[in-house]
C-alpha cells in the first residue's frame, strides 16, 4: 500500500471512539508508559520483509510496503501495540525478549487479540479448509499457535528444531486466557 493510505486507515483507527488501539493507549498511559502522537512511524521496510515491528526506542513501526490490506493494517497496528502494552505492563526494564516463553507468551496474546486470526484473514490467506469445516474456536486457535511459533522462530535464542513451537505449546493456554487490556464487560 502507499504510505498515505496505511497512514490514513492508522488515523481512522485512532480516532475511533473505543478502537481497541484507543484502549491499549489508555491502558499504556495510566501504567504510565510513554506513548507520544510520533509513537506509530510509517515507513517502507523492503528486504526486511515484515508487515510491522516494535522495539523500546522506536515504538510501533508499520511497514506499508508490505502491508497490503486495510483489514491488515489494523490488526498490525494492534498486534505490535500489544507488544508495546507487554513491555510496559512489565516494569522498568520491559520484558525479557530474549527469552523463549516470555517471547512466544507476547506473540501468543499478540495473535489472539489484534486480529490476526480472525477468519476473514484466515480465509483471505487461504488458511481455512472450506471443505473441511471446522469449529472457529480451531481455526483461531491453530492460527495463533502458527502465526507465534513462525514469530518466535525469528529470535535468535529460540532457533533449534521445534524450539519455538515447544515454547508456544507450553505457554498457549495461559497467554490466550490472559486478554488484557481488554476486560470483557461487566455481566456480560
Ligand atoms: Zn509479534
Amino acid at each position: 500500500m502507499e504510505q498515505a493510505a496505511v497512514e490514513g486507515v492508522l488515523k481512522q483507527c485512532l480516532s475511533e471512539e473505543g478502537s481497541k488501539l484507543q484502549q491499549c493507549l489508555e491502558a499504556m498511559k495510566q501504567a504510565g508508559c510513554k506513548v507520544g502522537p510520533d509513537y506509530f512511524k510509517v515507513m517502507p521496510c523492503g528486504a526486511l520483509r515484515a508487515v510491522g515491528g516494535y522495539s523500546q526506542q522506536q515504538g510501533v513501526i508499520l511497514c506499508h510496503d508490505q502491508l497490503q490490506t486495510p483489514s491488515q493494517v489494523t490488526s498490525t497496528a494492534l498486534h505490535e501495540l500489544l507488544h508495546a502494552y507487554d513491555d510496559c505492563r512489565a516494569g522498568a526494564g520491559g520484558l525479557d525478549w530474549a527469552d523463549c516463553q516470555t517471547h512466544a507468551c507476547a506473540e501468543v496474546r499478540a495473535a489472539a487479540l489484534s486480529g490476526d486470526c480472525d477468519l476473514q484473514q484466515e480465509i483471505w490467506r487461504g488458511k481455512v479448509e472450506v471443505t473441511r469445516p471446522s469449529s472457529w474456536f480451531d481455526v483461531h486457535a491453530k492460527c495463533v499457535a502458527r502465526r507465534a511459533t513462525l514469530s518466535v522462530q525469528l529470535n535468535p535464542n529460540c532457533q533449534g528444531e521445534g524450539v519455538a513451537a515447544k515454547a508456544v505449546a507450553d505457554v498457549i493456554a495461559r497467554c490466550m486466557a490472559d486478554r488484557a487490556p481488554f476486560v470483557p464487560p461487566p455481566n456480560g
